[in-house]
């Protein structure tokens, strides 16, 4: 008898299109999508279990653009600070990984880790079956010259200035199988005030990165506020910037340009925590907030404008940080109907089929439809509608990954045909 194959019927379907959703089936054979039907029609039924979805909103799984599973705090465990001994980081890591997939994220794009290899084995360690977690598109420390801050999560050895030393640490990267190579372009104002205006990097530096990385066939993510750094990390041929936060109408023009060979997600969720946040009396988050008002308003300019230009944009936001936990991710698909002008159903794609996209597998991941990969989330509500649902995770009746359940729907209506 061939391996079972699961459909999901009595559901409406949100295809990743960012169109509206429709009543239909679906079949999943293996880890592929093997039918779809709508207006009516069904699925081929042999060797199937059938799940009765009651009518909830079956869609792709969620991506998250800017993911740090190594950034400590998670909504199941605050960790005040980012440093942890070596165990505790690699067991922190592997359950964030998990708690993530836990709601509903199938796939992340790794934007830098606290170790050299932890994300590269942790990947292994999923991609073999043994542990639960997302696609992940692995990545090693951020990277960013040398300096004495306290906070400096890219501090590693072969630090060192010059382009034969940015070149070296690419192929470094490459060596030990990470795919995503992370850097610093700007420093960050909310760590140290007016960072974020200045260049850490030079031309020339960047540049290396940017030959290295084609030489290596790795994917270059920048982190760039100043307008400067985003005009260079697209010169650079950078895959992924985050923030572009104060990008010019030259670095608009620049991404413009090359919006077919990447990608920016604005790391919203970041922000609106540090906005949120009610820190204890020691902790003074004053100036970090003053910053997070800043970043907002420029982003309310630069999102909707950099869509008008076709740029593709992806929700994802630095959760990890203590006031920012990860689990908390879909939280960002809210902030962009909020903040961005954004239709739910938009957001969702932004998060779905454009996920596919930066993962590098926009051809068989991100969407329903006939073969692509079975990442799906069965969804007891239309997250169209409100999608603050995603939100909470009881409202997430299944979690499929590669044909797989990571949670089973508890249905009584799963049955043998
Ligand atoms: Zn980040």
């Amino acid at each position: 008898m061939p391996s079972p194959a699961f459909i999901f019927s009595h559901v409406r379907i949100f295809d990743g299109s960012g169109s509206e959703p429709f009543a239909g089936e679906v079949r999943v054979e293996g880890s592929r999508i093997t039918a779809v039907a709508r207006d009516g029609a069904r699925v081929p039924r042999d060797h199937a279990r059938v799940i009765d979805g009651h009518g909830g909103v079956l869609m792709p799984g969620l991506t998250e653009a800017h993911a740090h599973l190594t950034w400590p705090t998670s909504v199941e465990k605050f960790v005040p600070g980012m440093w942890l001994p070596p165990e505790e980081l690699a067991l922190t890591a592997a359950r964030n990984a998990r708690i993530l997939l836990d709601h509903g994220f199938t796939s992340a794009y790794s934007a830098g880790a606290l170790s050299k290899r932890l994300e590269v084995v942790l990947k292994e360690q999923i991609d073999s079956g043994g542990l639960p977690g997302p696609r992940l598109v692995a990545s090693s420390v951020e990277r960013e010259p040398p300096n004495d801050g306290a906070l400096d999560p890219g501090q590693v050895d072969e630090h060192g200035r010059g382009p034969a030393s940015v070149a070296a640490f690419v192929a470094g990267c490459k060596a030990i199988g990470a795919k995503a190579v992370k850097f610093l372009i700007s420093g960050e104002s909310a760590l140290k005030p007016g960072a974020s205006h200045e260049l850490l990097y030079t031309e020339e530096e960047l540049m290396a990165a940017g030959q290295a990385a084609r030489e290596h066939d790795v994917w270059l993510t920048g982190h760039a506020h100043a307008a400067e750094a985003v005009r260079l990390g697209v010169k650079a041929g950078f895959r992924v910037l985050y923030h572009c936060t104060y990008a010019d109408e030259a670095a608009l023009d620049l991404l413009e340009a090359a919006k077919d060979r990447l990608f920016v997600a604005p790391s919203i969720g970041i922000v609106q925590a540090t906005l949120d946040a009610s820190p204890p009396p020691h902790f003074d988050m004053t100036h970090m907030k003053e910053d997070a008002a800043l970043v907002l308003a420029a982003q309310k300019r630069l999102v909707p404008e950099l869509r008008r230009r076709g740029v593709r944009l992806l929700p994802g936001g630095d959760y990890g940080f203590p006031f920012n936990p990860n689990g908390r991710n879909a939280r960002d698909l809210a902030l962009w109907v909020e903040h961005f002008g954004y239709t739910p159903a938009e957001a969702l794609h932004a998060a779905t089929a454009l996920g596919g996209e930066i993962m590098g597998q926009g051809e068989e991941l991100g969407q329903v439809r006939e073969g692509f990969l079975a990442d799906l989330l069965l969804i007891d509500g239309d997250p169209t509608v409100d999608v603050s649902i995603l939100q909470d995770r009881r409202r997430l009746r299944a979690i499929m990954k590669d044909g797989r359940f990571h949670k089973t729907p508890d249905t009584p209506a799963m049955a043998w045909v």
